[in-house]
């Protein structure tokens, strides 16, 4: 058993029995059975399931936030939105059965098809940072491609996969067609990896992990789709519109407690407006409100875990502190936000993700100087860059090596526009129009025509 703690107070919310080997190879096997079945089922009655079960997911969304809000320290406000997408991916991927189509191609002598097939049992591994989104990410398109789906939740966060795992039942959808494992990485999540009835792994986490994720998928040329760490720049050039740049900026790096692989930051400040730029920072920073998650006010909740906690403050330790907001004292994994002055892109807070309300600081000389700092870090997940100037925006946005840009805002996540990280930050994409062909293989067929 694991316990599961509240991260607001530190007291434990319940306890949750993890799966060992043999219990994830069992729930392996009965997925690779439902596969058979599930592959069969006409398009359209697998799309009104998934429909179905984007309904009943709506049904239960104050359920569900309220279970984010207690497990993982999420503001109440962002975890309804969070369970409103898990509904919204399931609703947007239940049109893709009957549109799964493929290729009609001109041949001699007969005809040539392509068909896009399930792969088998999907198993998907998600992290503790967004437990809802992360998993339906991957279980809304791969479902909706005909695979089953195995789902390992994070050890510190399972609650929502486990209920959401009840709600596909009540919805309709076939017994082992989805099933959640919690347990642990090296066990349950590992077993993904080894075992070969599964076919592909998607898997968010960190980098490191990631990597061995990837080297042991290599044993069985296993599908990988992997969404790692981020080191994001936020680049305000001096022609920008600076109060909003700086009204905006808090949030796109202490949105979740800076718990985002999307967190924007490294703020890049042109040097001709950085004191002006700083000056309007602070007291946006300061009117942050980290608070009782469960608060409707509250911008910010505490982090994850006490470990998380002091991993975040060893950034700070020897760091030149700018300025920093406020965070209750007491119980609970509190840390207020940050914003740390760079002084060389040596620095360790500037190179390496913090995954905490810690955001550092630099200034850039100019346009090219923007763009190699941005660019100098081995993850490539997200960014946004402040201008007026469109031929700026469209040179600047070619040039960071980035998968999700923002020109003149933050955001990087819509369920039908692809997400994903270039360089060491992933591989493959979610979300988005294409997201589905991830998860079958293209088969081509020739018919001979001639007699
Ligand atoms: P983590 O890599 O420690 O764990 C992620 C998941 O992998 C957990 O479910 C864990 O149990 C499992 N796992 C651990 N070891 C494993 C193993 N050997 N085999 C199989 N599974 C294993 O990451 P975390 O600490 O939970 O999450 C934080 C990290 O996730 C950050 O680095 C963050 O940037 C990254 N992240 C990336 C994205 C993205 O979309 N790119 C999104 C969210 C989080």
């Amino acid at each position: 058993m694991t316990q599961v703690i509240n991260p607001s107070t530190g007291a434990v919310l319940t306890s949750v029995p993890g799966m060992g080997p043999h219990e994830t190879d069992a729930a392996i096997e009965r997925a690779r059975k439902a596969f058979e079945s599930w592959r069969k089922v006409a398009p359209g009655d697998r799309a009104r399931l998934l429909r179905r079960f984007a309904a009943v997911v709506d049904q239960h969304i104050d359920e569900l936030a309220d279970l984010e809000v207690r497990n993982s320290g999420h503001t109440i406000g962002n975890a309804r939105w969070e369970a409103g997408n898990v509904r919204d991916v399931l609703d947007y991927y239940a049109g893709a059965p009957e549109r799964l189509t493929g290729r009609q191609i001109p041949v001699a002598g007969g005809l040539d098809v392509t068909f896009h097939e399930p792969l088998g049992v999907v198993g998907v591994i998600v992290p503790w940072n967004f437990p809802m989104p992360i998993a339906g990410w991957g279980f809304g398109p791969a479902l909706a491609a005909g695979n089953t789906v195995v789902l390992k939740p994070a050890e510190l966060t399972p609650l929502t996969a486990i209920r959401l795992g009840e709600l596909a039942l009540e919805a309709g959808l076939p017994p082992h067609v989805f099933t959640v494992l919690p347990g642990r990485g090296s066990v349950v999540g590992q077993r993904f990896v080894t075992h070969p009835a599964v076919r592909k792994v998607c898997f968010t986490g960190s980098t490191d992990v990631g990597k061995a994720i990837m080297a042991g998928c290599a044993d069985q040329v296993k599908r990988v789709t992997l969404e790692l760490g981020g080191k994001s720049a936020n680049i305000v050039f001096a022609d920008a519109d600076l109060a909003k740049a700086a009204a905006s900026a808090p949030a796109s790096v202490f949105d979740n407690a800076g718990q985002d692989c999307c967190a924007r930051s490294r703020l890049l400040v042109q040097d001709s407006v950085y004191d002006e730029f700083l000056a309007l920072l602070e007291p946006a920073v300061r009117a942050f409100r980290v608070e009782d998650p469960a608060s409707p006010s509250a911008d910010m909740g505490p982090l994850i875990s006490s470990g998380q906690r002091e991993s975040v403050a060893s950034y700070v330790e020897d760091a030149d502190v700018a300025f920093r907001g406020t965070a209750p004292d007491g119980d609970g994994w509190w840390f207020p936000p940050t914003v740390l002055l760079a002084h060389s892109t040596g620095d360790r807070h500037w190179r390496e993700e913090v995954f905490g309300p810690v955001l550092s600081v630099l200034p850039f000389r100019d346009e090219e100087e923007a763009v190699r700092l941005a660019n100098d870090t081995e993850y490539g997940l997200s960014g946004s860059l402040w201008t007026r100037d469109l031929g700026r925006a469209l040179r600047v946005s070619r040039a960071v090596e980035t998968g999700a840009l923002s020109v003149n805002s933050h955001s990087s996540v819509r369920y039908w526009t692809p997400f994903g990280g270039m360089k060491q930050s992933g591989l493959g994409r979610e979300l988005g129009p294409d997201a589905l062909h991830s998860f079958t293989d293209v088969k081509n067929v020739f018919i001979a025509t001639e007699d």
